[in-house]
């Protein structure tokens, strides 16, 4: 069942490895304990990609990593992870300086997790004698019961996602097929699907994102992988609405947002896993919607930052912009805006409304968009100081290339952002 793959059958390059990431393994492997680099890592390196973040996995206990490194800080409640945290601990740069440390879990397939589930209300002393591990009020948590490495691999989702790399040894273990499925090009659920999709049902808007993201690469959902999706997605419905929204947002801002829409729609997915998602689908192809997909995937491909709020600013600037316009015969065009953004809230927006910056930020680039249009005396002076211009900008550029507002107003903007104090002056004389 355990498969060693050596450096002559796997081929990683050593120079993919963040040397953050070689030196937690080192230091657990040097206090006795087994440790890995572990996942989507292990694939992305089998791959010849430069992972964007990585994990390890270990037989120690957070307490025993977290003792281990200087700064290190044990994290979630429901399932317990160490963050190493290196440099100033700020994730810039695109790299992430925090190396994410989970020990080994059991696998609890569902019957074995509703017994846990059920003696959550049980005593303390009755769960003395489990090996489950509790919290500090005594409540078990399932994801927390460790376990040997080969049910830490089961309890994972895709076999590509199932891998350890020893980098010391240089030694990949698989216990899943997943070398053979990288190989293959072949991305394939663990076990049962129908049964992991059910054990958790955000598996689903996982094997479209990375049927999305390793589209390009060739790789195909396994038949039994994909079927199911289509009829389980109403058990989306149970999951809650702010991990359905972080979801989506890993669909659309990892940089395959476009190929994301395409996977949705050839999988029967194109509605019904999340209201705003079925919007993005169903806009895809406006012109405005498609630029913004299609700009997030360049900038994130680029190494450059995404907003989320960029993005859903665009999704929903129709509707916004047609509010607007229907009541500009009978209010003041920044009122007229102001009710209309209010109604969109509203409609669209009600379960994340509690995001209050992703709110804020998406109201603070429609409502720029007017002042794009007065070019005279000390307002463009004022606007290009706003905090969120760029993004403001960035937005008025887009709708400038499909044909929404003149290119030219676009180049203005671009030239005066850049420009000297004198040559202010000068564009705006111009502009008039
Ligand atoms: P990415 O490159 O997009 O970060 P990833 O594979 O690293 O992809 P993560 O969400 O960072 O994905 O999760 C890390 C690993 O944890 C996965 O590779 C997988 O082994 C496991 N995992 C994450 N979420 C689930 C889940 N819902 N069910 C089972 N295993 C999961
Ligand atoms: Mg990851």
């Amino acid at each position: 069942k355990r498969h060693e793959i050596p450096y002559a059958k796997h081929g990683i390059d050593p120079d993919l490895v963040d040397k953050r990431a070689l030196d937690v393994v080192r230091t657990l492997q040097d206090a006795g304990h087994e440790a890995y680099i572990v996942g989507g890592a292990v694939r992305d390196l089998l791959l010849g990609l430069r992972p964007k973040d990585f994990d390890v996995a270990t037989d120690a206990t957070p307490e025993q990593v977290k003792a281990l490194f200087r700064r290190a800080f044990i994290i979630g409640r429901r399932f317990r992870i160490v963050h190493v945290v290196y440099g100033r601990g700020r994730q810039d740069k695109g790299l992430s300086e925090v190396i994410e440390v989970s020990t080994f879990r059991a696998y609890l397939d569902n019957a074995a997790a509703e017994q846990v589930k059920g003696n959550e209300r049980t005593s303390k002393s009755e769960l003395a004698g489990m090996k489950h591990a509790v919290d500090s009020s005594g409540r078990v948590l399932r994801d927390n019961v460790w376990g040997p490495q080969d049910e830490d691999a089961t309890r994972r989702d895709f076999t590509i996602n199932a891998m350890y790399y020893d980098p010391e040894t240089e030694i990949v273990v698989d216990y899943h097929g997943g070398f053979k499925d990288a190989k293959k090009r072949v991305l394939r659920m663990i076990g049962d699907p129908a049964a992991r999709y059910r054990e958790d049902p955000v598996r689903i808007i996982r094997a479209v994102r990375f049927a999305a993201k390793l589209s390009g690469l060739g790789f195909k959902l396994e038949a039994g992988t994909g079927r199911p999706l289509k009829d389980m997605r109403s058990l989306l419905a149970d999951v809650p609405q702010s991990r359905l929204f972080d979801e989506m947002l890993k669909l659309l801002q990892t940089g395959h947002a476009l190929a994301t829409v395409a996977q949705l729609e050839k999988l029967g997915l194109a509605r019904g896993i999340y209201p705003l998602l079925d919007l993005v689908v169903e806009r895809a192809q406006q012109p405005f919607v498609h630029a913004a997909l299609e700009d997030t995937d360049r900038r994130v491909g680029e190494g450059k930052p995404v907003a989320p709020s960029f993005l859903l600013a665009s999704v929903l600037w129709a509707d916004v912009h047609d509010g607007w316009s229907a009541r500009l015969k009978r209010q003041a065009p920044q009122a007229a805006l102001q009710d209309a953004i209010d109604e969109v809230f509203d409609a669209r927006i009600g379960d994340v409304s509690g995001r209050g910056k992703l709110g804020a930020d998406m109201r603070e680039i429609w409502l720029m968009q007017p002042r794009f249009d007065k070019r005279v005396g000390s307002s463009p002076y004022g606007l290009v100081e706003q905090p969120r211009f760029r993004a403001g900008f960035d937005f008025m550029r887009l709708r400038a290339e499909v044909g929404e507002v003149p290119v030219e107003l676009a180049d203005w903007w671009e030239a005066f952002s850049t420009a000297s104090d004198a040559e202010r002056d000068d564009l705006i004389a111009q502009a008039r």
